[in-house]
């Protein structure tokens, strides 16, 4: 047993961008440093006791509803939950749900300096999401979800492997203790994951070993969960965005996966997908720039009972993962040719995702427009 990562796999790059800050300690600093039109919050502490930052920007929902979201559904009321802001427009931005996954991490940062700013830490400006930030209600946005699996992790940044991500693998998901690496979704057969058994347990779990993308949601929830559930009963968000990082390495490019969730919400899912490839490929974030081929929600299949799901069903939010490609390592397009993403490119994609989420609530209108039953006109 051991927490030591094999010296070959430390290595930096000789020169790191300085608008990727991803290490639990510069985020704690650097949104101390930064966060003055927004208010920073610590929505509750890892099972190793590091705290987990929001920051957050514009007025909550006020006042709260008569029943659970269970309660609405079933009396085809949503504002019977969701209190008498109902309108209001809630969107929510979490990074580091696994801790190595740094592309998200960096995202949410920069994206809060966006919101503070203008710009963001390269000193683009980004005057579509100051515009589209301004429609909506309320933004919350959680950098790094699990301090615990990034902490774990020493380096700001990787080396670029090419086509190989043993290392990337090993720093991410982890090692078993007889030096094979743990493959996904392996990794899943053991939350909590025994530390004694692995010779690196990588960023996925917290200090208790759970993977809290598969914590145990109706039994006992690790307190990073809890966090996260607490925040959502009291903010009661539309739109949560989930920025992992996992891109299909035979269509090395950001893309969204479909995961189990309230059947009313699939039609509105599409959509988003929709909206979301559209733009990465107009960006040329995608395989190619032919919305047609890269935006078709057809081509996603239905994915596992995970935290997305829990967190739908707990709070009602269409809750949406976003898997990016590495900056670690490089994979292949839809034509078998090598892609390497720069981190500049990473972060592009990252922030037309926000951005295009955030507009896609700005018109939709949220939850209570989304609702079966008869607020589905309210
Ligand atoms: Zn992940």
């Amino acid at each position: 047993m051991g927490l030591q990562i094999r010296p070959d796999y430390l290595a930096e790059p000789g020169e790191i961008p300085a608008f990727w800050i991803s290490t639990y300690d510069e985020i704690q600093a650097w949104l101390q440093a930064h966060v003055s039109l927004g208010k920073s919050e610590i929505i509750g502490k890892s099972a190793g006791g590091r705290e987990i930052q929001a920051a957050l920007y514009g007025s909550a929902r006020q006042g709260l509803g008569t029943t659970t979201f269970s309660g609405a559904l079933g009396c085809r009321d949503m504002q019977a939950y969701l209190g008498p802001d109902a309108a209001k427009k809630v969107y929510m931005g979490i990074g580091g749900v696994h801790g190595f996954e740094l592309e998200g991490i960096v995202g949410v940062v920069n994206l809060i300096n966006v919101l503070e700013t203008g710009k963001d830490l390269r000193g683009t400006a980004w005057p579509e999401i100051t515009e589209t930030a301004k429609q909506l209600d309320r933004i919350m946005l959680i950098p790094l979800m699990n301090p615990d699996g990034r902490a774990r992790v020493p380096m700001r940044m990787e080396t670029n492997k090419g086509p190989d991500m043993d290392c990337h693998e090993y720093l991410n998901i982890g090692c078993w203790a007889d030096g094979n690496r743990i493959v996904w979704p392996m990794c899943k057969t053991l939350i909590p994951m025994d530390f004694d058994q692995v010779e690196f347990p990588g960023g996925y779990p917290n200090d208790a070993g759970v993977n809290i993308q598969h914590d145990d949601f109706f039994g006992k929830r690790q307190p990073e969960t809890e966090a996260l559930f607490a925040l959502c009963a009291r903010e009661r968000p539309d739109l949560i965005m989930h920025m992992h990082t996992g891109a299909p390495f035979r269509n090395y490019f950001m893309r969204m996966l479909r995961d189990f969730c309230e059947p009313a919400l699939t039609p509105v899912f599409e959509q988003l997908y929709v909206r979301v490839h559209t733009r990465l490929a107009l960006e040329g974030l995608q395989s190619s720039n032919d919305p047609v081929v890269e935006a078709d929600p057809t081509q996603s299949s239905l994915g596992p009972f995970n935290l997305t799901s829990a967190l739908n069903l707990h709070c009602g939010a269409l809750n949406v993962v976003m898997e990016s490609p590495s900056h670690g390592f490089s994979g292949y397009d839809r034509q078998g040719e090598l892609v390497t993403h720069s981190p500049e490119m990473l972060l592009d994609a990252q922030l037309y995702c926000h951005l295009e989420a955030m507009r896609f609530l700005a018109e939709k209108g949220g939850r209570i427009k989304w609702a079966p039953g008869r607020n589905r006109k309210a």
